[in-house]
């Protein structure tokens, strides 16, 4: 099985969803918890035919891993398996048979000469799915699509879904994949069922952080990732945690005026914006608990920010623009103004 010790009970709950499938399923839970590779163990899961028509017992493992569908799946090449993602999920190969699957969906070719990658899903991606919705299963009793992560459909996208989740193709199941399920659209969570996968406690974390980063990094990096063990590897893969340091220093020197803050935006932007975006959110929020209540975030050990003049008005206001632009994220943004946006209102924020 592909998911993660800390996930048996969702399992339990979730493949007992087999007997009875509804026809929109959300799952939604916290950044960096393994939900990638817990819904492509349950989509193969529904396209199993080992167990069909009986009932999940507790002793339930998941899909056989023995049957045509199974090998299908495993290859890369089902016919009724379909993945809808984003141009950076695809290319980053998180998950090779992501890759695989959403590339029939995906100009691949094109991807290749991008420097950026497109984080939208576009209309012509659902509409591709809706047209092979459209037909027969081939093999399996069901079609089963996944969309990840599905908070990056464009409006559009999302519209043309909606026509699918209301009046779904008989034995189709479309599973959505999301941290951010208030980014979507009202009308299409409410057509979904919704589960939630549980984020893994600390121990259970730290043992399978443990396995991947060295033991000095590993505390900082959970901490970082907001306690998803997958994320805080990710972190440590992108580079971000080893330059986070550098981030607080430049910081540091823009609230005291020696750091010239449209360079330094252009320093950051070589930094995965996302995880930029995530990271300043929590330093902002730590920074405002510090002037208000006097509570020492960990960092304050290395770097010094002179606290005297700082607005916490304008550190809530500075919240709420990082906010914005962690929505629009998703779409097409440009990076480097929003960064430059952010890194003058925080110079702002010293009155
Ligand atoms: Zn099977």
């Amino acid at each position: 099985m592909m998911i993660f010790s800390w996930q048996q009970s969702d399992w339990h709950r979730l493949a007992r969803y087999r007997n009875k499938p509804h026809h929109g399923l959300l799952i939604n839970g916290q950044s960096g918890i393994g939900k990638r590779e817990f819904s492509f163990e349950l989509c193969q899961y529904l396209l199993c035919n080992a167990v069909s028509g009986e009932d999940v017992s507790e002793e339930d493992n998941g899909p056989c891993g023995q049957c045509q569908n199974c090998r299908l799946f495993n290859a890369g090449t089902h016919p009724d398996f379909h993945v809808l993602t984003n141009e950076l999920e695809s290319a980053e190969g998180r998950l090779s048979l992501l890759t695989d699957y959403s590339n029939r969906y995906l100009d691949s070719a094109a991807r290749e000469k991008k420097t950026k990658h497109s984080r939208v899903i576009s209309v012509d991606q659902v509409r591709g799915l809706i047209e092979r919705f459209s037909t027969h299963a081939h093999i399996s009793t069901t079609k089963v699509a996944l969309i990840f992560p599905a908070d990056c459909m464009n409006i559009n996208a999302a519209n043309a879904l909606l026509k699918l989740l209301e009046e779904p193709p008989p034995d189709s199941i479309l599973v959505l994949v999301t941290a951010n399920p208030s980014h979507l659209p009202a009308t299409i969570r409410s057509r979904c069922m919704t589960q939630t996968l549980a984020t893994p406690d600390k121990e259970s974390a730290l043992a399978w952080l443990a396995q991947h980063l060295p033991e000095q990094q590993i505390d900082i990096a959970l901490t970082l990732a907001n306690g998803g063990p997958l994320e805080a590897r990710r972190l440590s893969d992108t580079g971000f945690l080893q330059h986070h340091q550098a981030c607080l220093i430049g910081f540091a020197g823009v609230v005291a005026k020696q750091v010239n803050p449209v360079d330094f935006a252009g320093q950051l932007n070589k930094l995965e914006f996302e995880q930029l975006l995530a990271w300043f959110h929590r330093f902002v929020t730590e920074l405002a608990k510090f002037c208000v209540t006097g509570i020492k975030p960990y960092w304050m050990e290395s770097i010094r920010i002179d606290t005297q003049n700082v607005s916490v008005e304008r550190l809530y206001g500075l919240y709420d623009r990082i906010s914005y632009y962690r929505r629009i994220a998703r779409g097409t943004v440009n990076e480097q103004l929003a960064l430059e946006d952010l890194v003058l209102a925080f110079q702002r924020v010293v009155v």
